[in-house]
């Protein structure tokens, strides 16, 4: 039957298979029918898509096709008519089948192959037959090995010729077989001893050059490809080195730069070029921080070991090629992450400490037994201020300001003088923490400092404390403030401590429009910061201030081939020195003057954060950033300044030790800029800025050694090309939208100038003080009871608790905007906010680590340990923020008062958008496909409502983007902490994106181009906390008993009459289109 008519059906060719294997080859009329059973093999398996293939595969095949090639290449002299079908059909399921390499053993192939292969050399067609087999036997490594031991590579050099354009198909299957063997590191090992590195390069340079029509791209790539897998070897890489492989391969690419069909030869090309770069160490004496602090008691300040993030120097070190096209490579990693074991989930911990020391925390909760006599005679004198005034410049007469000395009359008339007759400390009433008296190990100079403005002044300080100098020497700063006498002004020699006219005039010229900001306050709270380095300066944006720009930046599109277009120029570096002139220009540890002629760089500052800089060539800069205080390790964030630029040059900067895999660099993300210049003139932004921004692996190496871990780590340089907007201009360069420990501090000072003290109750105490000795503020915000009857003050003493975080993780600048948002939002007069007074007592610490911001770290605290990974069992010497906010918490669960809602402010640097991270213990099951039993596990399902509502009336907000999985490795975070310990079921991480949206409002379509996101600003960030406070509102009303009042005034505000009828249907949904109206 199977000679007569082709079979197609499936069955049919399983059988036809399966008595073909077993087929004596005997006599010429076998022959026929074996023909015919090929020929009607290839027409089957030519056709239609790979399924039929896996179809034979799975019907054993490949073994039949191996057994039948066995018993073909038996005959003699063997019959070529019936070899060729056979073989092509080999390649082509061989290709398929991923055990075909095993099966080839199995069958004792290999030999059979080679040895025809031998035969066949002098005969061009049935050679790249047998070499198309070949391959895909060497697909298995162990069979590419055995291959390479008898000879297999050898043989291949026989055919792979120099350029000509004869027998260029048999070329290219030795090229490839000789690829495939080269996977093998074995393989590579002999090939590199026997010389063939070195042959390969000629070979290839030969092609190369010869192939002047790019007819043979191809044959040019697969040698590209031999050398790229024998330099997945250490010596592969160093033979590649020494015959001169980076110049033969970097001259070769330069050749094929303008011709855009070449592109698999450059990215091959380049791709060899930065794995064969020599590794080196990064140029910094240590990897250790330049900062380090003495940690309390015998606590260990020498870096824990830890390992790097799963990845480690090896061999066959191999990196994907791609430009980090998919963005969830973790998600599988991420399930065995999940915490499955039911009893560990809903297990409730005991208290991590005696329960009679949470009864101090009671004075942290005044608001539960207050005096409201006394508030009430306190709030009396107070002035009464429009909720948005903003403060004068001149109007705090501040012991401790730089110019407090400047009489009225220098300073000129002071217009607000009258609204503020109140002195300073009677508005500012310190209340201190009771354990802050008790702590005998501080001495009185500290206890001096800590007073929330200095009140005793340390002259050892307060004659350097200043602002970074402005260019008193450049021509638009003499004409800014010296118009009329710009010849006469002598720039005073000592630069950085000479500043008080400077200030004066600045403030002269401040604009003071900028909300929420005063210079006055800031330089004022800025002094009293205790900092590692002692900072003695301030940076200019913090101290001016900061005003969205009117209009939002779309994601930077990415230019083609950007990256590959940098790392040749870090490749150049190597080949044609001639420009590089390779001198460190700004040393932290090595203080010395500036060199002439470049840029200079300063960091010196709060936050700030820039540990070397060495400029590379004319217009460009390799930088280095500073790992956290006690640590050798996390660096992403940076902020810096620079000056003596020149304008409209565009000058390349390369941060050569980030850390993070991948970054949002690579998707369209640009750092921020700001110009004094441009905010003199009227202008104080911050802006998105950079152009050829990429994110790669770099060829710097961390030694297990000195970084204290088990395993070495990689490096990433981010580059980016900034042309400034001025010259002679002082600018700064950061991660992201800074926001110091200082404008934090500076931030509540006018918040609590600025509240209606009638409506707004306003409690800042302190929580502790950090290890640094720096005040960790707590909030306490609700409304005012509205009168002194016993209804009202029982209303206003029985509200639920909201208790909000943020900061905890110092480079996370994104997480103080949003709280910057929902604290503005809180005392405004807005009447939404006056509502959500009444429903709620909020509980704020807008920085947990104030340390780390100030001194520049990325994510630890002075004990360099991620404080978000500490709450399970936070020391109260290392972690104070953590143990009282913890300590709070705790108190508040054991009177009854645990939080309704749970929240702590991050930023995330991989992700889109803003969303939340929450707890269930069913999701968690069921994402790692555990049977949940819902008779044992009952769950409220609660913990969705407030990112639904945030979903709708937020705009960057993102449903999609939230999760409600308990992570094993996220045991110790706020989050589960809170959620597990004190039972709050919506307890939450809210992460902002650095970057952008892919979703809702914040992504634009341009006609005819890819959606994109617009990425964020300062603007969108405290528009995500004020809108967080109106969600609040709403889960309110949507979940807990509501007065009539209550739900009568929301109504109008929120036109939820929709909502409120509803709810008496005990069917609750959100109406969108009413939610938008009130704010
Ligand atoms: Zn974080």
């Amino acid at each position: 039957m199977v000679h007569c008519s082709p079979v197609q059906h499936q069955v049919s060719c399983s059988k036809l298979i399966c008595k073909f294997g077993v087929f004596p080859f005997q006599s010429s009329c076998d022959k026929d029918v074996i023909l015919n059973i090929l020929s009607v093999l290839t027409d089957l398996l030519s056709l239609g898509t790979g399924r039929r293939i896996h179809y034979v595969v799975s019907k054993g095949g490949s073994e039949a096709l191996l057994q039948a090639l066995a018993t073909a290449a038996r005959t003699e002299p063997p019959d070529h008519d019936i070899l060729l079908p056979l073989l092509r059909l080999l390649a082509r399921v061989g290709q398929r089948d991923r055990k075909f390499g095993l099966k080839v053993q199995k069958a004792e192939a290999t030999d059979i192959i080679l040895s025809l292969t031998r035969r066949d050399l002098g005969h061009h067609l049935h050679l790249t037959h047998c070499l198309w087999v070949l391959r895909v036997c060497a697909s298995n490594v162990t069979t590419g090995t055995m291959l390479g031991i008898n000879g297999a590579m050898e043989l291949l050099f026989k055919v792979i010729t120099p350029y000509s354009k004869r027998h260029v198909r048999t070329v290219r299957a030795a090229i490839g077989a000789l690829a495939a063997l080269l996977k093998s590191k074995s393989n590579s090992r002999r090939a590199v001893n026997r010389g063939y590195l070195g042959e390969l390069l000629r070979l290839y340079q030969d092609w190369h050059r010869n192939d002047v029509s790019n007819n043979y791209i191809y044959i040019r790539r697969g040698l590209l490809l031999c050398l790229k897998y024998i330099t997945n070897i250490q010596l592969g890489r160093e033979t590649f080195f020494g015959s001169r492989g980076m110049e033969i391969l970097f001259t070769s690419v330069q050749d094929c730069l303008s011709c855009k069909n070449l592109d698999p030869i450059i990215t091959t090309a380049t791709h060899i070029l930065r794995k064969c770069y020599p590794k080196e160490h990064l140029p910094v004496v240590t990897v250790r921080s330049s900062y380090s602090f003495p940690l309390p008691g015998n606590a260990n300040s020498e870096p824990p070991c830890e390992g790097s993030e799963g990845d480690s120097e090896s061999e066959g070190e191999e990196e994907a090629e791609k430009d980090w096209e998919n963005e969830d490579v973790d998600s599988k990693e991420e399930d065995c992450d999940l915490e499955t074991d039911v009893n560990k989930l809903r297990s409730r911990p005991v208290l991590d400490r005696p329960e009679q020391e949470l009864e101090k925390y009671e004075a942290l909760c005044a608001e539960l037994s207050q005096n409201f006599q006394s508030l009430e005679d306190r709030t009396e004198n107070l002035p009464s201020t429009p909720s948005h005034f903003i403060p004068r410049a001149t109007s705090v007469k501040h012991p401790n300001c730089r110019w407090r000395n400047q009489s009225v009359s220098e300073m000129g008339p002071d217009p607000g003088e009258q609204d503020f007759k109140v002195p300073l400390q009677s508005w500012r009433k310190k209340e201190e923490c009771i354990w802050d008296k008790n702590d005998e190990k501080r001495d009185i100079a500290d206890e001096v400092q800590d007073k929330d403005f200095c009140e005793e002044e340390d002259p050892s300080r307060s004659h350097v404390f200043a602002l970074c100098p402005l260019p008193k020497d450049a021509a638009w700063y003499k004409k800014m403030f010296y118009p009329h006498c710009e010849a006469s002004i002598n720039p005073s020699p000592a630069g950085r401590l000479e500043s008080s006219e400077v200030v004066r005039n600045l403030l002269e010229k401040h604009q003071r429009d900028i909300q929420f900001h005063s210079p006055h306050f800031y330089a004022a709270r800025a002094k009293c910061v205790k900092s590692i380095p002692g900072y003695r300066e301030l940076a200019f944006p913090d101290f001016w201030g900061h005003q969205p720009p009117p209009y939002s930046k779309p994601v930077l599109e990415r230019k083609h081939g950007v990256q590959r277009d940098k790392v040749l120029d870090d490749v150049r570096r190597l080949i044609q020195p001639g420009d590089v002139i390779g001198r460190t220009v700004f040393d932290l540890d090595d203080p010395s003057p500036a060199a002439p002629g470049c840029l200079t760089f300063f960091s010196k500052f709060e936050s700030g954060n820039l540990r070397k800089a060495i400029q590379v060539r004319e217009f460009e800069y390799d930088l280095i950033m500073n790992a956290d205080v006690n640590s050798n390790q996390h660096h992403q964030w940076f902020y810096f300044e620079v000056r003596d630029m020149k304008s409209a040059v565009p000058y390349r900067f390369n941060i050569i030790n980030c850390e993070k895999l991948n970054s949002q660099f690579n998707y369209g993300m640009q750092l921020v800029m700001y110009s004094v210049r441009e905010a003199l003139q009227g202008r104080p932004r911050w802006i998105r800025a950079g152009q050829e921004i990429c994110y790669y692996k770099n060829h710097y190496r961390c030694s297990a050694a000195a970084g204290g871990g088990v395993r070495g780590r990689f490096y990433y340089t981010l580059t980016f090309s900034i042309k400034f907007p001025h010259q002679d201009d002082v600018c700064y360069l950061a991660y992201h939208y800074p926001y110091t420990y200082s404008t934090m501090m500076s931030h509540l000072d006018i918040l609590e100038r600025n509240r209606n003290p009638k409506k707004v109750y306003w409690r800042q105490q302190t929580l502790c003080q950090t290890l640094g000795g720096n005040p960790c503020p707590l909030l306490t915000i609700t409304a005012m009871p509205e009168s002194k009857n016993r209804d009202d003050l029982e209303q206003f003493c029985n509200r639920p608790y909201v208790f909000l975080t943020a900061r905890v993780h110092p480079g996370e600048s994104n997480a103080s905007w949003v709280m910057k948002g929902t604290l503005e939002f809180l005392v405004s007069s807005d009447p939404i906010a006056e509502l959500l007074r009444k429903c709620f007592i909020f509980k704020i610490v807008p920085m947990l680590n104030p340390d780390g911001v100030i001194n520049g770290n990325l994510r630890c605290s002075l004990s360099g340990d991620d404080l978000n990974r500490q709450w399970l069992t936070p020391s109260s010497q290392l972690h104070p923020t953590i143990y009282h906010a913890k300590g709070l918490l705790y108190y508040l669960s054991s009177i009854g008062r645990a939080p309704l809602v749970f929240c702590d402010y991050h930023g995330h640097s991989q992700k889109k958008n803003v969303f939340l991270y929450g707890c269930s213990i069913k999701e968690t099951l069921w994402q790692a496909g555990c049977m949940v039993d819902t008779a044992v596990v009952t769950e409220d399902v609660g913990y969705r409502t407030l990112p639904k509502i945030l979903d709708k009336v937020a705009p960057a907000f993102v449903m999609n983007s939230c999760s409600f999985l308990v992570e094993k490795s996220r045991a110790s975070t706020a989050r589960v902490v809170v959620w597990k310990e004190m039972g709050v079921l919506r307890s939450y991480t809210m992460e902002s994106t650095y970057c952008s949206c892919s979703h809702g409002l914040y992504r634009v379509s341009k006609p005819s181009k890819k959606p994109s996101g617009l990425q964020l600003g300062t603007q969108e960030l405290e528009e995500m906390g004020s809108k967080f406070c109106l969600g609040l509102l709403i889960l309110h009303l949507k979940s807990l008993p509501c007065s009539k009042e209550l739900m009568a005034q929301a109504a109008l505000l929120l036109d939820l009459e929709e909502e409120i009828t509803d709810r008496a249907q005990r069917s609750v949904t959100v109406v969108s289109r009413g939610l938008c109206c009130g704010n």
